[in-house]
């Protein structure tokens, strides 16, 4: 008889186990370790899902009382047996649950068939489908006429703005345009016959970007320049001299090269003779840098041979791009954090684009981030794993710095006659008294006037979003709460010319108070400097000059990113107005100017990483202005003009920016030198949440474990969750690691005997 260990899937500390069932003859060969399966569960025996990890001849308890799986979970994907052992050392060093950990490696749970879909394209001008509507009208072909009208409406509209049967790049959703109009495939044909359009089936799901490398510059032609060539030819050699049975052949590489160096270009040549040598490679790039610019010169390198992973694709959209890699179609995938668990049959390298983004953190169970998660995959599989940024993250450099690391540098930028901009400090403080209330300071002002005049690009760059845009009280000085959350509500416009106040946690919205709640006073209003309302300064300001906003608002549209990237690259808007957004590995050879309105807002948060943060937003921000062949200005605006960290960031010195940082860190014990675990303990019940808390801090007193805490957290209540966090310092992570397994045992005992239900407990060590 056989017999299944099996995880249910279930997100709860306490059945964290797996659990025994007996297999049944009939489903004996259908079973394997991996298999997602359905169990009876629990006393009521309530149909569950759950994942096979063991199968064994050995029952470990009373087979009378053991009860068969009721059969296997058609179409689900058998996560192969290697991520599974990632799974488990992800529980490991998260403190996940190993459910968590199984669904984390396996972005892709099952098999989806995408109906087969039509798109067409417009292959002809609009003169041509005029021709042919007035043809068809003297033939007085109804059906063609229709569907002439509907496509040189389309066509007007150029690239489909706000038209919703116009995808990327110029794809037509002829389903979508068919339910709508009662089109005919017979009239589609007829259309395609006379040359006026493409059909194309399931193309989009093939690669989402198909078609684009047509417009690109070959970057395969480029030659290296000699810090290229330089970077490439030991990194390549690294690569070729791996052995897997040694590890210190597979030290990872940091390639430290400012922006425009031409990283991106030296990851393509490298990752040519990894899939010369016939293995795969993953490159990770943050998600909000996943633009088609990106994927566009990796798709004019390699061409159907590279897919790329990201959240705007639909379900089975994914599945296919998981199945090509599986089955050895592609080798090459791009994609934010999730991409590491892409099922290649022989992974060779392991790219990470802009090392420091900090959305590399995940932010949920399991809380990993993708540079440790790819390090263990690159060890395991024999992988090289390359990272690169134009500012490092403290600690990558440290790493180089100790020795774990190889560093390589690329100084100069790549583009011929490209410099470096020239870049100009105003403080704000001298600005107010020469009574300059104007979010422009004069230098900024008079440089933005003198761009207009020579049409070149401006970005205006704010430091970020959440900060600005609160209500408040001026006579009693109250901030206007979330009923939900104790964050303060952030004004709005509603699109429709009405003020509103909306909450950016759980959603909340509501009118704009007349007056204060609590004091009655009419003089409430909004305070700080919003995406939105620099908006309207720079109307005010500068009238006539064409405006583009990017922020969370007007991104969240399917492709809204992609869109105000394309319109400001055509150069149909003069100012690009945005948040940290706007500053991401972009391209625009006509900007010229870049402002920072208020570069020392980051400076001032409460985290131990505020300058680490605002000095890689500074120099990623002057890194957008002048890539061209045209000089550069930008303009840093600020009130800590004497602040090390802008200084550095001003004069391009990361080394001395890396210095008195970590110096630091090391006096603080703050990570890499040393290592935080975290502890978030969450629950709807406040009284309960503090006093296990404070629990959880006496036991930890026990053990004479010194800790930070219980504090509220900087957000203390979320959707009516109440959230408290307990912090330990220690130089090993081992040590954090055990200590952390020891809470998780102190208190799944303590709440199981006080009856506790409703307490999550998560976990992050750094
Ligand atoms: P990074 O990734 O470091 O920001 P990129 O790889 O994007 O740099 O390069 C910036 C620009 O310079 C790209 O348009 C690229 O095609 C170009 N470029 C890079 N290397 C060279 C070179 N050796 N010769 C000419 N152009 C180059
Ligand atoms: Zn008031
Ligand atoms: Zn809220």
């Amino acid at each position: 008889m056989l017999f299944a260990d099996v995880i249910p899937d279930i997100s709860v500390k306490a059945l964290d186990r797996p659990f025994q069932y007996k297999v049944s003859d009939e489903l004996k060969d259908k079973i394997s370790i991996g298999s997602l399966v359905k169990i009876p569960f629990g006393n009521s025996n309530r149909q569950m899902e759950g994942y096979v990890i063991n199968l064994t001849e050995e029952p470990n308890f009373d087979i009378s009382k053991m009860k068969y799986i009721s059969g296997t979970v058609e179409n689900s994907i058998t996560p192969m047996s290697r991520f599974f052992k990632l799974a488990v050392w992800l529980k490991h060093t998260t403190g996940s649950n190993l459910n968590d950990a199984i669904k984390a490696v396996m972005p892709v749970k099952m098999q989806i068939k995408e109906k087969n879909r039509t798109y067409l394209k417009i292959i002809v001008g609009g003169e041509e489908l005029k021709a042919a509507l007035e043809t068809a009208e003297k033939r007085k072909y109804v059906k063609q006429v229709e569907f002439l009208k509907i496509l040189i409406d389309i066509y007007e509209k150029k690239s489909g703005e706000g038209n919703p049967f116009v995808l990327d790049d110029g794809y037509i959703d002829f389903d979508a345009l068919r339910k709508r109009y009662l089109l005919e495939s017979a009239v589609l044909k007829s259309l395609e016959k006379k040359g006026l359009i493409k059909i194309y089936q399931n193309v989009i799901f093939r690669n989402p970007y198909d078609g684009l490398s047509e417009s690109l510059p070959n970057e395969n032609e480029i030659e290296l320049n000699d810090e290229q060539k330089n970077v490439c030819d030991k990194i390549t050699e690294l690569y070729k001299s791996i052995d897997i049975k040694n590890p210190s052949t597979l030290k990872p590489c940091l390639i430290h090269g400012i922006t425009g160096s031409g990283k991106t270009l030296c990851y393509i040549n490298i990752i040519k003779e990894v899939v010369k040598s016939g293995k795969q490679v993953i490159v990770l790039i943050p998600e909000i840098a996943l633009t088609f610019q990106t994927i566009k010169r990796f798709t004019a390198a390699f061409g159907d041979r590279c897919a790329c992973m990201h959240s705007r694709l639909s379900h089975g959209e994914r599945y296919d791009q998981y199945k090509r890699a599986k089955e050895g179609l592609i080798d090459i995938m791009i994609g934010p954090r999730s991409a590491l668990f892409t099922p290649f049959q022989n992974l060779g390298m392991i790219v990470m684009d802009e090392e420091h983004e900090s959305s590399y953190q995940n932010e949920y169970s399991p809380k990993y981030h993708a540079r440790k998660v790819a390090e263990y995959i690159a060890r395991e599989e024999g992988a090289l794993f390359v990272l690169g940024s134009a500012t490092p993250s403290i600690e990558a450099a440290y790493k180089a710095q100790i020795g774990e690391y190889h560093y390589f540098t690329l100084r100069e930028r790549a583009v011929n006659g490209a410099v470096l901009p020239t870049i100009w400090i105003t403080d704000l403080r001298e600005e107010l008294k020469r009574h300059n209330r104007s979010i422009f300071g004069a230098k900024l002002h008079e440089l933005i006037l003198d761009r207009l005049q020579k049409k070149e690009q401006v970005m205006l760059f704010i430091n970020r979003r959440g900060y600005s845009g609160f209500v408040s009280c001026r006579e009693c000085g109250e901030a206007i709460l979330c009923p939900n959350c104790s964050v303060s509500l952030k004004a709005h416009s509603d699109g429709r010319g009405n003020k509103i106040l909306k909450c950016h946690y759980c959603g909340y919205e509501t009118a704009f108070p007349k007056t204060c709640p609590k004091c009655n006073s009419k003089y409430i209003g909004t305070f700080g400097t919003g995406t939105q309302k620099v908006e309207k300064m720079v109307n005010e300001t500068f009238p006539g000059a064409r405006v583009l906003r990017m922020d969370r608002d007007t991104t969240s549209v399917k492709n809204g990113h992609d869109k105000i990237i394309e319109k400001f690259s055509k150069g149909e808007a003069d100012i690009l107005v945005g948040t940290q957004m706007i500053v991401k590995g972009h391209d625009f050879p006509n900007c010229t100017l870049v402002g920072i309105l208020a570069a020392d807002m980051s400076l001032n948060v409460n985290d131990y990483k505020a300058a680490e943060q605002t000095y890689e937003l500074l120099v990623q921000a002057s890194g957008r202005a002048g890539r061209g062949d045209k000089p550069g200005d930008v303009v840093i605006q600020t009130y800590q003009p004497d602040s090390p960290v802008i200084r550095c960031a001003a004069s391009n010195n990361y080394r001395d920016y890396y210095t008195s940082e970590i110096k630091r860190r090391k006096n603080l014990q703050y990570p890499p030198v040393s290592h935080i675990l975290e502890i978030l303990m969450l629950s709807p019940k406040e009284e309960e949440l503090k006093s296990f808390s404070d629990t959880v801090s006496e036991y930890l007193k026990r053990k004479s474990i010194l800790a930070l805490g219980p504090v509220e957290a900087d957000v203390y209540k979320i959707n009516n969750i109440f959230r408290m966090l307990i912090y330990i310092k220690g130089e090993k992570e081992e040590k954090l690691e055990r200590i952390r397994d020891g809470i998780q045992d102190f208190s799944k005992n303590y709440l199981k005997e006080n009856s506790i239900k409703n307490m999550v407990i998560q976990y992050k060590i750094t």
